[in-house]
């Protein structure tokens, strides 16, 4: 074949042209022109090609194109809507080009057969370009490149998908620049930076009329992390919002499943907010409140509920006021934590080394010592190590511990559970003169460990859990809030 200089694409049409590979069938879909297919023919790309169109004008004028360069063997011309009219066979290399990215996502979910990784997509659309990419990565495709092209005073974006399968959601931000990097070009730094640009003016539009809306937040946010990557190179992070969090620890500590008292959830702040960093404490006290403000986490996540009681008044003192007035959201899980496979008494017997550790309908945990049987006082010894307390209260009774029953916090009335289940020891974090004295009758050793110490650790677990599900988001536990018990 001989090389046609004189069919010239312009830059995005060119960028296009780029990304198709060696050897090919094309479908160029919206053909116009029918510029590309018959270029790509002429210069040894394709080896055959289908110019489709919706309308006959666009055909006739395709059909001009390939008249006056000798395409007629190579260029089929085809009437179809979208990919309607396209035998899965006819082609390796799919283009659609030219079309808004709301209509490229229509024509592909439109022929389920693409759903294929033998099929290349070259997508470039003139607008709506998140929508596109938000639409391919929901429906398992990957961009596996993307460039920019300026064509016209226009920047427009060229993307190269294949099908993978790999579904991937809320994508955030993701969507307003896909695979573009500041980096690969002039284009595509600008079209980076055009993008931050509208979205911070799009959010300050709209928290002018509404301070408080999640939306207007996070497109402020957006906003700057794409000018930011524009200028810096900072890839943007995927910023999850509260409302994701939240549904993360639901997935391991149901909220429904908390006890009727409680009170759990995000209890302050706006679900549809974004997280820009997260402090992890067992309370929310005024002083993790300035902790979490002075490390710009806008998220708390407590074990103990920051709202307890019906509120009736609100007053500058109270924890919940100064959340509301840094902005900060408060998810706090509580009981349902307790009673999770993944929860503070399956934490506890970890760290206490237990093993073929089971959960008790009531969230008692229940395992056994490994090595030999030991007597209270060294089995009060072992607690105090390994919940690294300062000292514990224990009842040192004639006992052989191998069995093991833990309740992290109040559990003092789970005594008689303990033993059901068949443990020697009992340690808990709080417990009254009359279980004390009922535990002697019934042959339970017990520990209190304080209730800080024993629920500590659920703390720690959280913090590696939430970072490893979250990976572009900081979980950071809280170094204000330590246990306020002295011992002398
Ligand atoms: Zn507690």
């Amino acid at each position: 074949m001989i090389m046609d200089k004189s069919l010239h694409l312009d830059n995005r049409l060119s960028l296009c042209a780029d990304f198709v590979r060696k050897g090919v069938k094309v479908a160029d879909i919206g053909t116009d022109h029918a510029y590309l297919p018959v270029w790509l023919c002429k210069n040894s790309t394709a080896v055959q090609a289908v110019a489709a169109d919706i309308n006959p004008k666009p055909l006739q004028r395709g059909k001009e194109t390939v008249v006056k360069y000798n395409a007629e063997n190579m260029v089929q011309l085809r009437l179809s809507n979208g990919l309607e009219n396209i035998q899965p066979d006819e082609a390796d290399d799919i283009i659609i080009a030219g079309m808004g990215g709301e209509l490229i996502s229509d024509i592909l979910n439109a022929a389920p057969w693409v759903k294929n990784s033998r099929y290349h997509f070259i997508l470039q659309p003139m607008t709506k370009a998140e929508a596109l990419r938000e639409y391919l990565y929901e429906n398992g495709f990957e961009i596996e490149a993307e460039k920019a092209a300026e064509a016209e005073g226009k920047i427009y974006s060229v993307m190269s998908v294949y099908y993978t399968g790999n579904e991937k959601h809320n994508i955030g931000i993701l969507k307003y620049y896909g695979r573009l990097s500041p980096k690969d070009s002039d284009c595509a730094k600008s079209y980076i930076a055009k993008a931050g640009t509208a979205l911070l003016k799009k959010g300050k539009g709209i928290l002018t009329s509404n301070c408080f809306s999640s939306d207007g937040k996070k497109y402020v946010d957006y906003g700057k992390q794409l000018t930011e990557y524009a200028e810096s190179g900072a890839v943007p992070k995927n910023k999850p919002t509260v409302q994701e969090i939240y549904s993360f620890i639901d997935s391991f500590a149901p909220f429904d499943t908390a006890l009727d008292y409680d009170n759990v959830g995000i209890l302050v702040g706006d679900s549809n907010g974004l997280v820009q960093r997260v402090l992890v404490a067992l309370d929310i006290t005024p002083e993790v409140v300035a902790e979490a403000a002075k490390l710009k986490a806008n998220l708390i996540v407590s074990h103990h509920p920051v709202i307890f009681k019906p509120v009736r008044q609100v007053k500058n003192t109270d924890v919940t006021y100064m959340l509301a007035q840094k902005d900060i959201n408060a998810i706090c899980a509580h009981t349902n934590l307790d009673l999770s496979l993944k929860g503070v008494n399956i934490c506890m017997a970890n760290a206490l080394g237990l093993k073929d550790v089971t959960l008790d309908s009531e969230g008692i945990a229940v395992g056994n010592i490994e090595g030999k049987a030991l007597n209270s006082r060294q089995f009060a010894q072992l607690v105090k190590e390994k919940l690294h307390c300062s000292g514990v209260r224990f009842t040192d009774i004639e006992n052989k511990i191998k069995r093991v029953a833990v309740g992290g916090g109040a559990c003092g009335e789970y005594i008689y559970l303990a033993k059901e289940l068949g443990a020697e020891a009992f340690v808990t974090g709080e417990i009254k003169h009359n279980y004390i004295l009922e535990s002697h009758s019934i042959n339970l050793t017990v520990v209190d460990a304080g209730h800080y110490r024993t629920e500590d650790v659920v703390v720690d677990f959280l913090v590696k859990e939430l970072s490893a599900r979250f990976k572009d988001t900081e979980f950071i536990k809280s170094k204000v809030f330590t246990d306020y018990i002295d011992y002398i």
